[in-house]
């Protein structure tokens, strides 16, 4: 079959795709398979109840249900759904926003290519411009959405604190932190995938005054964070202004089945997003904005964050943090402090093999991990800590996670121990 010249973008190497179909096969697998990879949520029983009783509501509603599953909703998403979280938002943080400010898409996977390639890429003036990522480790998913041949991001290294009881912590490197004309954006998920990191509200807010100083907007991913699904274990404040571009999403509340994204921004951007609604797929789906309408409107959401679905997750990560403290207490391993979403990130400091070969090799044993290496999109220096990492998914059956953690720490004992 000849592609054209466009599908080459489909057809290279994507640590994406490899780590998605990697996901695929674990399920097929015939043998024991400790899914610690992947960013799949896990099935809360609470949050799944609530859930399925909406849901059947919303089914036994006639109206509700002909919308839902049987027109296309508007391309700018469901007219209702928006009112209600702009109320919400208005009403909870007082923020200055309607429902103009609100735009859906099917997954924040689809708004990111869609942000990226709007800021970054060829502008009218000739001007080449990138994505600024002020920290990185970050997000995969960004790594491979850029239309443009050319690197589309601009990454940079963090600082790293090290801390007492084998912990380390991120940071945003300020003082090599230079904005100019070839920057089209700043984004940075918080919490960030892989690494769980937050970063601080200065932090945060001190990128809020270079964006808006620079004439750039600011995308925050918080696919994990605030308002929702909440997935925070330390102080932080959410913030938005209408530099802001809030990506929002309902996959991390246990939903990515629905593929439902959110853009909370400035009206120009949401007007945006619903032109490339329309042009690309006609309409954004009906279903996970119908559901998070209902939940909006009786409460429901804010409640099931903060009492079932933080707390879930916090003991998921104290219960996965003592597991890697008790079964590797004597290896030179660092994580990095678990401030929120569902991960851990295992800095394995002079490992005698890349986190790749690691990955490989806790493949054989059914161990299923992401290898770091991925996570630096547009940061091109060959930095030995990027292949020193290792992210794990805790949101697995704590037995699962036990196991996979009893595996990992086997099998990297048995290689500092062969130097
Ligand atoms: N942002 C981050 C940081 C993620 O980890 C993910 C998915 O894992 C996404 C965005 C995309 O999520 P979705 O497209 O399911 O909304």
């Amino acid at each position: 079959m000849q592609f054209s010249a466009f599908a080459q973008r489909y057809q290279r190497h994507s640590g994406t795709v490899q780590l998605m179909d990697d996901l695929g096969h674990a399920r097929s697998a015939t043998g024991p398979v400790y899914m610690l990879g992947g960013g799949n949520p896990a099935h809360i029983p609470r949050v799944d109840e609530i859930v399925q009783d909406t849901l059947a509501q919303l089914v036994k509603d006639s109206s509700v249900f002909t919308r839902m599953i049987g027109e296309y909703d508007n391309p700018q998403g469901n007219p209702r759904f928006a009112e209600a979280l702009a109320d919400t938002l208005r009403r909870t943080f007082g923020w200055q926003l309607t429902a103009d400010h609100i735009a859906i898409t099917n997954g924040s996977q689809s708004s990111f290519g869609l942000l990226f390639n709007s800021f970054a890429g060829p502008y009218a003036d000739g001007q080449f411009k990138q994505i600024l990522l002020p920290i990185t480790p970050e997000y995969v998913g960004y790594t491979d959405v850029g239309l443009p041949s050319e690197n589309i991001f601009d990454g940079r290294r963090p600082t790293i604190e090290c801390m007492g009881n084998k912990r380390f912590k991120y940071h945003v490197d300020f003082d090599a932190l230079t904005i100019d004309s070839h920057h089209g954006a700043i984004c940075v998920s918080r919490p960030t995938n892989p690494t769980g990191n937050v970063i601080s509200d200065t932090e945060l807010t001190t990128l809020q005054r270079l964006s808006r100083d620079a004439n750039i907007p600011l995308i925050i991913d918080g696919a994990y964070g605030l308002p929702f699904p909440g997935m925070i274990f330390c102080g932080a404040t959410p913030i938005w202004d209408d530099n802001i571009i809030l990506c929002l999403s309902l996959s991390k509340l246990g939903l990515p089945g629905l593929r439902t994204g959110i853009v909370v921004a400035d009206p120009s951007v949401c007007r945006l997003i619903r032109n490339a609604n329309a042009i690309n797929s006609l309409a954004p789906g009906g279903v996970g904005p119908a559901l998070a309408t209902a939940l909006l409107e009786n409460n429901q959401l804010m409640q099931l964050c903060n009492q079932e679905i933080r707390p879930f997750y916090q003991r998921k990560a104290e219960h996965a943090l003592n597991l890697i403290d008790a079964t590797m207490a004597d290896l030179p391993v660092r994580v990095h402090r678990a401030e929120g979403a569902l991960f851990l990130w295992l800095w394995f400091e002079n490992l005698p093999i890349t986190a790749n070969e690691l990955y490989q090799r806790l493949v054989e044993k059914g161990v299923y991990v992401i290898p770091g290496q991925h996570f630096y999109p547009g940061l091109d220096d060959d930095w030995r800590h990027r292949h020193e990492c290792i992210r794990l998914n805790y949101a697995a059956a704590d037995a699962d996670v036990e196991k996979g953690i009893r595996i990992i720490a086997e099998l990297a004992r048995s290689l500092y121990t062969s130097i």
